[in-house]
Order: C-alpha cells, then sequence, then structure tokens
C-alpha cells in the first residue's frame, strides 16, 4: 500500500460558531469548507487547514449542537497533533494563556516540546514545537504571525489497551514502519517520514476506555496519491479481513473506511481533487459546499442549518 500521511482527521463538537472562532481565531487556520455531513445534512460538516486545504493539515468537525461531552480514551484516537516551529512555543503559551484557553504543562516528547491545548469541548490538541524540518507554509492568519503559525498535522495518538494488533496493521497492511519508543508511547511513520506522517500507538493503563461524544475524534484519515493507489488500498484492507466500506466519492476526495482491531475508525483519502472543486482558491469556506446528489435540495438544506457567518 502507498500511502503519504496523514490526510485529515475529524472530530465532534456542539456549537459550530463556538468551534469556528476557536480554529480560525485561537489556532489561526483557515476556514476552508462549510460544507454537511453527508450522512446527516442538517448538520454542519466545517474544515480548517492551510491555505488551500492541503492533505495533511485539515481538520474537520461534525459540530451538532448540545451534544453532551465524550470522554478521551482507549480505542480512540485519542490527541491530534500540529507541528510548529521550534521557536514558536513561547509564543503559543503566552497567546494561550492570555486568551484564556486551558492548556497542560508542557512536555518533552521524543525530544521535542509538546504543549497540550483543550478546545471549547474538550477535544485534546498538541502543539508539537519541533527540530525536525517541516517546510510546509504556515496557515495564512491575521491573528498569528507567520514565524510561529502551524504548519500542518504532526501527528494523530491513538489510545489502546493492547497495541500489537493496531501495530500490525500499520506495519503490514498500510506500509507504516516503527521509528521511536518511549515508555507506554510508540511511534509509526511512512513515507518520506517528518510532522504529518506520525502515528503514536498509547498504553497508558491509566487511561479510562473512551466513550464518543463531543471533543473527541471521529475518525482519522490517511492520504493515498492518487485513484490507483486509493483501488490498490481497498483491495489491500479487504483481504486483510477488515471489513472495509465501498469507495465513496466525497467530492473533495475519494474515500474509504475501516475499523482498525483496537476501535478507531479509519479513513483513506485521496489528494485529489481537493477543496477548490467548487470554489476558488481564494474564497474557501464562502459558500456552502454541497456534493452533487444534494445540490437539488440546497435551499432545503440551507434553510435548516443554524445560521454561521464566517470569516
Ligand atoms: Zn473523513
Amino acid at each position: 500500500m502507498n500511502l503519504l500521511g496523514l490526510h485529515h482527521i475529524t472530530a465532534i463538537a456542539s456549537d459550530p460558531r463556538q468551534n469556528l472562532d476557536f480554529y480560525t481565531r485561537v489556532l489561526g487556520l483557515r476556514f476552508i469548507k462549510k460544507s454537511v455531513n453527508q450522512d446527516d445534512p442538517g448538520t454542519y460538516h466545517l474544515y480548517y487547514g492551510d491555505y488551500a486545504g492541503s492533505p495533511g493539515t485539515v481538520l474537520t468537525f461534525f459540530p451538532w449542537m448540545g451534544l453532551r461531552r465524550g470522554r478521551p480514551g482507549h480505542g480512540q484516537a485519542y490527541a491530534t497533533a500540529f507541528s510548529i516551529p521550534a521557536g514558536a512555543l513561547d509564543f503559543w503559551q503566552e497567546r494561550l494563556a492570555r486568551l484564556q484557553v486551558p492548556t497542560a504543562p508542557v512536555e518533552t516528547r521524543f525530544g521535542d516540546s509538546v504543549l497540550t491545548v483543550f478546545d471549547p469541548d474538550g477535544l485534546r490538541l498538541e502543539l508539537v514545537a519541533t527540530a525536525e524540518a517541516d517546510p510546509r507554509p504556515p496557515a495564512p492568519s491575521t491573528d498569528v504571525p507567520a514565524a510561529h503559525a502551524i504548519r500542518g498535522f504532526h501527528s494523530s495518538t491513538l489510545a489502546l489497551n493492547d497495541a500489537a494488533p493496531t501495530a500490525a496493521v500499520l506495519t503490514s497492511t498500510m506500509g507504516y514502519h516503527q521509528v521511536a519508543q518511549d515508555g507506554y508511547r510508540t511511534r509509526y511513520t511512512v513515507a518520506t517520514g517528518g510532522p504529518g506522517t506520525y502515528v503514536d500507538l498509547l498504553t497508558d493503563p491509566a487511561l479510562p476506555r473512551g466513550l464518543n461524544g463531543a471533543g473527541t475524534i471521529h475518525h482519522v484519515a490517511f492520504r493515498a496519491p492518487d485513484d490507483p493507489a486509493h483501488v490498490t488500498a481497498h483491495r489491500e484492507v479487504a483481504s486483510a479481513g477488515l471489513g472495509v466500506s465501498p469507495v465513496i466519492d466525497r467530492a473533495y476526495f475519494k474515500s474509504l473506511y475501516y475499523r482498525e482491531p483496537g476501535g478507531v475508525l479509519f479513513e483513506i483519502a485521496t489528494d485529489q481533487p481537493g477543496f477548490a472543486i467548487d470554489e476558488p482558491v481564494e474564497s474557501l469556506g464562502t459558500k456552502l459546499g454541497l456534493p452533487p446528489r444534494l445540490e437539488p435540495f440546497r435551499a432545503e438544506i440551507e434553510a435548516a442549518l443554524p445560521k454561521l457567518t464566517t470569516p
């Protein structure tokens, strides 16, 4: 299987307005797509990322107003880490304290400083001030200077009771290999490696069993470079006995889904065609994006969605 790293990560939120404000104004990501949950079109699907919504930068949310909080823990993608420049940690600590955003004490992980940050629903985010090269352009923002800005994902940490079956899927089926190990944490990478590729498996026995709800991750998507690689991935996931979905055309990418043995929902998504298929790159996030099968119902869908004025 030919995978390039993380594609997007999708989480569950409550209030869409609060979610939009936090990710654009506090974290300085670009709002790149306003769409709907394709399985529940009365709910938004909000996407944040770099300027173009490049694969490896995109965090997305299903916000259900009033939804109760979940509990991060085993059987879930426990933490979502973003890459920031090595010298940016002080900036972020000062900024998040001033904005009264909850954080946890900085820890050192595989030589990098990691600042844990909680979004308004309690979703566990991490800013990894990494000494590794990360040539990706900063997310454009009027609130966060480019020198300190988020570059995209660094890693996804999966919390597991038993890492072995998940590690076997990563290494035998998905082409990942182990690069580091420390205590309960083992790191895997794929392709060229580096920020945006890492998956950490965490077997901390102190963590509870995870419960879905606001502030938890729904699924983690990996990058297939093109359609032929996606077809190959589908065949290989199926032959590994993982119970794969059909290939689904999500308009912005093609998808397939399977649940890895530790309980986390995985997706493999194509890099193409991307988010500029229904609005120009310069104005991403301004128009409600709908897949072709929902386009005939645009008026009803827009009327049913909560009002959300976008930046
Ligand atoms: Zn997805």
